[in-house]
């Protein structure tokens, strides 16, 4: 059996599947202190004998497997799990191979094996939701250098009728601090859900995620971009994005058709744990 953690900023969730990644059980689990959390993670995983386990975690996290940090969440804004040894806790109780990364390289990984890239060798996955966060695969891997990527923390050209600020706590007016959920909100006065389908929000908000999609683009090649994030459920984005999209990168480089390589995720709320778990089968191989 493999186990898989998608450890999020609100909730973990936690599931058990057999050798063809059928879930048997799948439980969600508040994010509250380390201690508590991981009690109620450790009671579920008890129950099985599991072999190995992917975990897909919030970040941002030590990846790096020659650093004396590997396996820790770093610099989170969630302080209580500032600094844990998330792999060396789960690795006390459980001896045995545990796949590490970030929750949004693992949606990447699910929606490349299982979703909206079968067949790709590459793809980026970016989730629009509280925070900006993007995953990728090259050449079937995820993306890892020193560390791991930050893609929603680009830094980009500001619309010239855009007068707001821009709220990541770090650097202000990136990508996540003026295009995620908590800006529009800040802008508009009202949460994205809220907000009209024809409101100029949404062609300001295209603009800024073309802008990165272009420069992912650039930089990676990747056979996909994948889209996830309630901001995301606001359908009207993708022509928009994709018109963008057009008209920045000017035809400069002969991309996919848009329609094929601009996507809504397939998996939804099962990109994540679907990618750890089909981590977790490739360490026991
Ligand atoms: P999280 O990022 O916390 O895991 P979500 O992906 O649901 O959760 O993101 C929450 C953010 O997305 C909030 O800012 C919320 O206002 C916004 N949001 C959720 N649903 C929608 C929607 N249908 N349209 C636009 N924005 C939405
Ligand atoms: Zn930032």
């Amino acid at each position: 059996m493999y186990g898989a953690i998608e450890a999020g900023g609100t909730k973990f969730v936690c599931a058990v599947s057999d050798k063809t990644l059928k879930i048997i059980e799948r439980v969600s689990i508040p994010t509250t202190k380390p201690e508590e959390t991981m009690e109620e993670v450790f009671a579920f995983f008890d129950r099985y004998p599991i072999e190995t386990i992917g975990i897909g975690s919030f970040g941002p996290i030590d990846v790096n497997t020659n650093s004396t940090t590997y396996g820790y969440i770093t610099s989170t804004p969630k302080l209580a799990w500032k600094d844990y040894n998330f792999v060396g806790e789960m690795k006390k109780r459980y001896q045995i191979p545990i796949a590490w990364t970030t929750d949004v390289n693992a949606a990447a990984y699910g929606e490349l094996k299982k979703g909206a890239a079968i067949g790709k060798e590459s793809c980026v996955y970016l989730t629009v939701g509280t925070g900006i966060g993007g995953g990728g695969v090259v050449n079937g891997q995820l993306l890892s250098g020193f560390g791991h990527p930050e893609m929603g923390h680009l830094l980009l050209k500001i619309h010239p009728e855009d007068h707001f600020a821009g709220n990541c706590p770090y650097h202000g007016n990136c990508l996540e601090g003026i295009a995620a959920g908590p800006a529009i909100e800040a802008r508009t006065g009202k949460k994205g859900q809220l907000i009209e389908e024809k409101d100029p929000i949404w062609n300001m908000e295209a603009y800024y995620l073309a802008q990165a999609i272009v420069n992912y683009t650039l930089i990676l090649s990747p056979e996909k971009i994948i889209f996830g994030g309630g901001v995301m459920k606001q359908k009207q984005l993708f022509p928009l994005i994709r018109a963008e999209f057009k008209a920045q990168m000017a035809e400069y480089v002969q991309t996919p058709p848009l329609e094929d390589y601009i996507v809504p995720c397939e998996l939804g709320d099962d990109a994540g744990i679907t990618g750890c778990l089909l981590l977790a089968q490739e360490k026991s191989s």
